[in-house]
């Protein structure tokens, strides 16, 4: 018996790691030092191990230490990358490119930019959620300024042909964004050869401290200029004032650290556990994936279930078992996922949906619960044949 609740929403946050607990202890005790205070110990130890960190995440994505900018987590990475361009770069054009599927970091900003008179496409998604390349090259025009793309899709999985995406990016000189936020430390992300300008992560997604992120800003071919959205004491080359966590970002480069030693095998591990849950529970009839089944992180099964209703899906397992479902219920109104519909899925179809996020916790035991739990529950509610 596994231990219970078992936690498969890996994708929403997941638990820090303890060995980046232990290295983010010290700077919460003694070494509480500013790392801006250059005239003693305190100071210069807390600043020493920032850059420790930064070098640690560069290293994570193949960037230069000097081109990574810490933040308070990719939804400000996000907004600093998407209105730093629009401000930076309005001499040359107001138009941004980006797509339905983002994450509302990305969205709710750019609906914000439209209101200080950006234009905006938003490219829609096929079937698996994948863009057409062919549609995005031809959205650019001579304003475009900035296409902001995600790496990988936190609901499905569905990883975007990144070089592509950079390779059309450079041919018309228009700057790349991608938040990375889930690709990040799952699979193998380089800002190099993906021709990635800017990049948006965040510690929280990779066993690391909430509340801490960066964010890429490339130096050189081309040198992206950002205006600040955080205007104070200058810190981050000018980008983003205000006191760094020190213990956050300690914990952020700790736990890119150990994404990068562990990737390989992690992501391995994580694929077969995975692929074992949804062959499991794809063999329950009337199942579909949502997502791209060849391009997908190895860590997220987001699965459609026919012949139930979304409710009684939930209600029927998630006191044991922690997942996200295809339904944003923040509000009174159970709103289907945009995502879903946007990859064409009815609403009936969308709430009826689950995403099971893996991570470094996840044992085996846990994945034959999982399976024996979901089946049951979908067994039991078709018996009862409650749906019409
Ligand atoms: C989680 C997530 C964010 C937000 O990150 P925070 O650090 O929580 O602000 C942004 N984009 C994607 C794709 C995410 O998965």
């Amino acid at each position: 018996m596994p231990q219970l609740p078992i936690y498969l929403d890996n994708n929403a946050t997941t638990p820090v790691d303890p060995g980046v607990l232990e290295a983010m202890l010290p700077y919460f005790r003694e070494q509480f030092g500013n790392a801006a205070s250059r005239q003693h110990a305190f100071g210069w130890t807390a600043n020493e191990s920032v850059e420790i960190a930064r070098e640690q995440v560069a290293k994570l994505i193949g960037a230069d230490p000097a081109e990574i900018i810490f933040t308070a987590g990719a939804t400000e990475s996000d907004n600093l990358a998407l209105k730093g361009v629009f401000e930076s770069y309005a001499g040359k054009g107001n138009h941004l490119i980006t797509c339905v599927t983002e994450h509302k970091a990305v969205l709710d900003t750019c609906a914000h930019l439209e209101k200080l008179g950006a234009e905006i496409t938003y490219l829609g998604v096929d079937h698996r959620g994948q863009i057409d390349l062919a549609a995005l090259e031809a959205a650019i025009r001579p304003t475009t300024i900035l296409i902001a793309l995600m790496y990988a899709n936190n609901e499905t999985g569905t990883i975007f042909p990144v070089q592509a995406i950079g390779a059309i990016a450079k041919k018309h000189g228009v700057i790349f964004f991608s938040d990375a936020t889930q690709a990040v430390g799952k699979i193998p992300v380089q800002v190099l050869p993906d021709e990635i300008d800017l990049l948006a992560l965040s510690a929280h997604k990779i066993y690391g401290p909430k509340g801490v992120g960066a964010l890429y800003v490339r130096r050189r071919n081309p040198r992206v200029k950002l205006i600040a959205q955080m205007d104070g004491g200058g810190q981050e080359r000018g980008m983003r004032s205000g006191t760094l966590n020190v213990p956050g970002i300690v914990g952020l480069g700790k736990a890119a650290d150990c994404c990068r030693l562990e990737l390989e095998a992690e992501g391995q591990r994580l694929r077969k556990l995975r692929d074992r849950l949804e062959q499991s529970l794809l063999a329950l009839d009337d199942v579909m994936v949502n997502g791209d089944t060849s391009d997908r992180l190895p860590q997220v099964s987001n699965l459609s279930f026919g012949q139930v209703e979304g409710k009684s899906l939930l209600l029927g397992f998630t006191k044991n078992i922690a997942v996200a479902a295809g339904s944003a219920c923040t509000s009174a109104s159970l709103a289907p996922s945009y995502v879903l519909k946007a990859m064409g899925l009815s609403d009936e179809r969308a709430h009826a949906s689950i995403r099971f996020s893996l991570g470094r916790f996840t044992t085996e035991e846990d994945i034959d619960y999982t399976i024996q739990a979901v089946t049951e529950t979908v067994n039991n509610l078709r018996s009862l044949n409650l749906f019409v």
